[in-house]
Protein backbone atom coordinates (compact mmCIF):
# COMPACT_ATOMS: atom_id res chain seq x y z
CA UNK A 1 0.00 0.00 0.00
CA UNK A 2 1.06 3.63 -0.76
CA UNK A 3 2.23 5.45 2.19
CA UNK A 4 0.32 8.60 3.06
CA UNK A 5 2.46 11.63 1.61
CA UNK A 6 1.26 13.63 4.96
CA UNK A 7 1.63 12.89 8.47
CA UNK A 8 -1.53 14.50 9.01
CA UNK A 9 -3.74 12.00 7.48
CA UNK A 10 -2.30 9.18 9.25
CA UNK A 11 -4.88 9.17 12.42
CA UNK A 12 -7.85 7.25 11.68
CA UNK A 13 -11.36 7.06 12.68
CA UNK A 14 -13.37 4.35 12.69
CA UNK A 15 -10.36 2.89 10.44
CA UNK A 16 -10.14 5.51 7.78
CA UNK A 17 -8.34 8.69 7.38
CA UNK A 18 -9.95 12.33 8.03
CA UNK A 19 -9.49 12.70 4.63
CA UNK A 20 -11.52 9.51 3.48
CA UNK A 21 -14.26 10.44 6.21
CA UNK A 22 -14.59 13.76 3.94
CA UNK A 23 -17.58 15.71 4.92
CA UNK A 24 -19.85 12.97 6.33
CA UNK A 25 -20.88 13.73 10.05
CA UNK A 26 -20.52 10.78 12.38
CA UNK A 27 -21.61 11.69 15.63
CA UNK A 28 -21.00 9.37 18.37
CA UNK A 29 -22.74 9.44 21.36
CA UNK A 30 -25.35 12.08 22.99
CA UNK A 31 -23.46 13.21 25.05
CA UNK A 32 -20.98 15.96 24.20
CA UNK A 33 -17.46 14.21 24.09
CA UNK A 34 -15.74 16.26 27.17
CA UNK A 35 -12.69 14.32 28.92
CA UNK A 36 -12.69 14.59 32.69
CA UNK A 37 -10.31 17.43 33.33
CA UNK A 38 -12.65 19.62 31.23
CA UNK A 39 -12.88 22.60 33.32
CA UNK A 40 -9.56 22.45 35.53
CA UNK A 41 -8.42 24.70 33.72
CA UNK A 42 -10.49 28.42 34.24
CA UNK A 43 -11.95 30.91 31.83
CA UNK A 44 -8.97 33.09 31.99
CA UNK A 45 -6.33 30.74 31.74
CA UNK A 46 -8.55 29.23 28.76
CA UNK A 47 -8.52 32.22 26.94
CA UNK A 48 -4.78 33.11 27.66
CA UNK A 49 -4.26 29.40 25.88
CA UNK A 50 -6.83 29.57 23.16
CA UNK A 51 -5.24 33.20 22.34
CA UNK A 52 -1.76 31.77 22.27
CA UNK A 53 -2.56 29.15 19.85
CA UNK A 54 -5.16 30.96 17.44
CA UNK A 55 -2.00 34.01 17.25
CA UNK A 56 0.18 30.77 15.64
CA UNK A 57 -2.62 29.74 13.64
CA UNK A 58 -2.71 33.36 12.03
CA UNK A 59 1.14 33.48 12.01
CA UNK A 60 1.68 29.75 9.70
CA UNK A 61 -1.38 31.57 7.87
CA UNK A 62 1.25 34.18 6.86
CA UNK A 63 -1.12 37.21 8.46
CA UNK A 64 0.91 40.00 10.01
CA UNK A 65 0.03 40.45 13.18
CA UNK A 66 1.10 44.10 14.09
CA UNK A 67 -1.49 44.91 12.11
CA UNK A 68 -3.77 47.16 13.76
CA UNK A 69 -6.91 45.26 12.70
CA UNK A 70 -5.50 42.04 13.39
CA UNK A 71 -3.78 42.39 16.44
CA UNK A 72 -6.71 41.88 18.49
CA UNK A 73 -8.14 38.77 16.85
CA UNK A 74 -6.42 36.37 18.88
CA UNK A 75 -7.88 37.89 22.08
CA UNK A 76 -11.28 38.06 20.54
CA UNK A 77 -11.75 35.16 19.18
CA UNK A 78 -10.30 33.43 22.25
CA UNK A 79 -12.90 35.30 24.46
CA UNK A 80 -15.68 34.67 22.20
CA UNK A 81 -14.71 31.18 22.19
CA UNK A 82 -14.79 30.73 26.45
CA UNK A 83 -17.27 33.34 27.53
CA UNK A 84 -19.59 33.12 24.19
CA UNK A 85 -19.84 30.23 21.18
CA UNK A 86 -18.60 27.60 23.70
CA UNK A 87 -20.10 28.64 26.57
CA UNK A 88 -22.53 25.86 27.06
CA UNK A 89 -19.81 23.38 27.77
CA UNK A 90 -19.39 24.58 30.79
CA UNK A 91 -22.27 23.14 33.14
CA UNK A 92 -21.65 25.60 35.72
CA UNK A 93 -23.63 28.28 32.76
CA UNK A 94 -26.95 26.11 32.37
CA UNK A 95 -29.68 28.03 33.11
CA UNK A 96 -31.56 28.08 36.48
CA UNK A 97 -34.91 26.62 35.92
CA UNK A 98 -37.36 27.79 38.16
CA UNK A 99 -41.04 25.44 37.92
CA UNK A 100 -44.70 27.11 38.41
CA UNK A 101 -47.56 25.23 39.38
CA UNK A 102 -49.92 24.53 36.34
CA UNK A 103 -52.54 26.54 38.00
CA UNK A 104 -55.17 27.18 34.87
CA UNK A 105 -55.28 23.13 34.36
CA UNK A 106 -53.78 23.77 31.09
CA UNK A 107 -53.50 20.26 29.88
CA UNK A 108 -53.23 20.68 25.98
CA UNK A 109 -49.51 20.93 24.72
CA UNK A 110 -47.80 24.15 24.54
CA UNK A 111 -45.53 24.78 21.26
CA UNK A 112 -42.34 27.54 21.59
CA UNK A 113 -41.80 28.04 18.01
CA UNK A 114 -39.08 29.87 15.94
CA UNK A 115 -36.30 29.46 18.74
CA UNK A 116 -33.27 30.98 16.99
CA UNK A 117 -30.69 28.53 16.93
CA UNK A 118 -26.79 29.91 16.74
CA UNK A 119 -24.52 26.53 17.04
CA UNK A 120 -21.47 25.43 15.54
CA UNK A 121 -20.60 22.30 13.65
CA UNK A 122 -18.04 20.21 15.46
CA UNK A 123 -16.76 19.11 12.70
CA UNK A 124 -15.74 22.25 10.84
CA UNK A 125 -16.28 24.88 13.74
CA UNK A 126 -18.47 27.03 11.37
CA UNK A 127 -21.99 28.15 12.36
CA UNK A 128 -25.07 26.40 12.31
CA UNK A 129 -27.49 28.89 12.11
CA UNK A 130 -31.81 27.74 12.01
CA UNK A 131 -34.93 27.43 14.83
CA UNK A 132 -35.89 25.16 16.97
CA UNK A 133 -39.86 24.14 17.91
CA UNK A 134 -40.36 22.68 21.39
CA UNK A 135 -43.53 21.36 22.58
CA UNK A 136 -44.15 19.81 26.04
CA UNK A 137 -47.78 19.26 27.54
CA UNK A 138 -47.18 19.44 31.19
CA UNK A 139 -47.18 17.10 34.01
CA UNK A 140 -48.36 19.35 36.72
CA UNK A 141 -45.54 22.21 36.40
CA UNK A 142 -44.87 24.79 33.86
CA UNK A 143 -41.91 26.77 32.71
CA UNK A 144 -41.50 30.31 32.50
CA UNK A 145 -41.18 30.74 28.43
CA UNK A 146 -38.07 32.16 28.32
CA UNK A 147 -36.16 29.42 29.76
CA UNK A 148 -37.40 26.95 27.36
CA UNK A 149 -35.30 29.53 24.72
CA UNK A 150 -32.15 29.56 27.20
CA UNK A 151 -32.02 25.68 27.56
CA UNK A 152 -31.49 25.70 23.45
CA UNK A 153 -28.87 28.28 23.98
CA UNK A 154 -27.63 26.78 25.99
CA UNK A 155 -26.76 23.40 24.21
CA UNK A 156 -26.24 25.22 21.41
CA UNK A 157 -23.35 27.26 22.91
CA UNK A 158 -21.11 23.99 22.14
CA UNK A 159 -19.24 22.53 18.88
CA UNK A 160 -22.06 20.27 17.99
CA UNK A 161 -23.99 17.88 15.55
CA UNK A 162 -27.50 18.80 14.76
CA UNK A 163 -28.97 15.01 15.77
CA UNK A 164 -27.18 15.40 19.35
CA UNK A 165 -28.22 19.24 20.08
CA UNK A 166 -31.93 17.95 19.15
CA UNK A 167 -31.59 14.97 22.26
CA UNK A 168 -29.97 17.00 24.63
CA UNK A 169 -32.78 19.55 24.49
CA UNK A 170 -35.29 17.02 24.41
CA UNK A 171 -33.63 15.29 27.45
CA UNK A 172 -33.23 18.23 29.44
CA UNK A 173 -36.67 19.03 28.68
CA UNK A 174 -38.29 15.74 29.83
CA UNK A 175 -35.53 15.65 33.03
CA UNK A 176 -36.51 19.46 34.51
CA UNK A 177 -40.58 19.50 33.84
CA UNK A 178 -40.45 15.46 34.84
CA UNK A 179 -42.91 14.81 31.53
CA UNK A 180 -42.65 11.80 28.59
CA UNK A 181 -44.12 14.37 26.89
CA UNK A 182 -41.59 16.50 24.75
CA UNK A 183 -41.32 17.19 20.93
CA UNK A 184 -38.16 19.16 19.42
CA UNK A 185 -37.91 20.12 15.71
CA UNK A 186 -34.54 21.66 14.52
CA UNK A 187 -34.44 22.93 11.29
CA UNK A 188 -30.69 24.98 10.35
CA UNK A 189 -28.56 25.42 8.02
CA UNK A 190 -25.16 24.19 8.18
CA UNK A 191 -22.16 26.77 7.02
CA UNK A 192 -19.62 23.79 6.30
CA UNK A 193 -22.23 23.18 3.65
CA UNK A 194 -23.68 26.42 2.60
CA UNK A 195 -20.50 28.16 2.21
CA UNK A 196 -17.81 25.87 1.72
CA UNK A 197 -17.52 22.10 0.37
CA UNK A 198 -20.52 21.54 -1.56
CA UNK A 199 -21.70 25.17 -1.80
CA UNK A 200 -25.68 24.22 -1.41
CA UNK A 201 -27.04 27.60 -0.17
CA UNK A 202 -30.72 26.14 -0.24
CA UNK A 203 -31.05 23.32 1.41
CA UNK A 204 -31.69 22.79 5.52
CA UNK A 205 -31.59 19.74 7.91
CA UNK A 206 -34.22 18.75 9.66
CA UNK A 207 -33.90 16.70 13.12
CA UNK A 208 -36.80 15.66 15.77
CA UNK A 209 -36.89 14.49 18.82
CA UNK A 210 -40.45 12.64 20.26
CA UNK A 211 -41.41 11.21 23.07
CA UNK A 212 -44.21 10.28 25.38
CA UNK A 213 -47.76 11.60 23.17
CA UNK A 214 -45.99 12.99 20.75
CA UNK A 215 -44.60 9.41 19.64
CA UNK A 216 -48.70 8.98 18.73
CA UNK A 217 -49.44 10.22 14.82
CA UNK A 218 -52.38 12.93 16.10
CA UNK A 219 -50.14 14.82 18.87
CA UNK A 220 -47.28 14.87 16.55
CA UNK A 221 -49.68 16.57 13.66
CA UNK A 222 -50.73 18.80 15.86
CA UNK A 223 -48.07 19.94 16.91
CA UNK A 224 -46.35 19.78 13.12
CA UNK A 225 -49.61 22.32 11.91
CA UNK A 226 -48.01 25.04 14.59
CA UNK A 227 -45.05 24.81 13.38
CA UNK A 228 -45.67 24.93 10.02
CA UNK A 229 -48.58 26.45 9.16
CA UNK A 230 -47.58 30.22 9.66
ZN1 LIG B 1 -19.45 20.57 9.42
Amino acid sequence: MKQKETSLNTRLINGLTVEEIGDEHIGTSYETPLREDAFDLDDELKIELIQKHFKEIMQILGLDLTDDSLSGTPERVAKMYVKEVFSGLNPKNKPEVKLFDNKYDYNQMLVEKDITVFSNCEHHFVPIIGKAHVAYISSGQVIGLSKINRIVQYFAKRPQVQERLTVQIGNELKSILQTEDVAVLVDAEHLCVSSRGIQDTTSSTVTSFYSGKFDQDETRKEFLSYVYNK
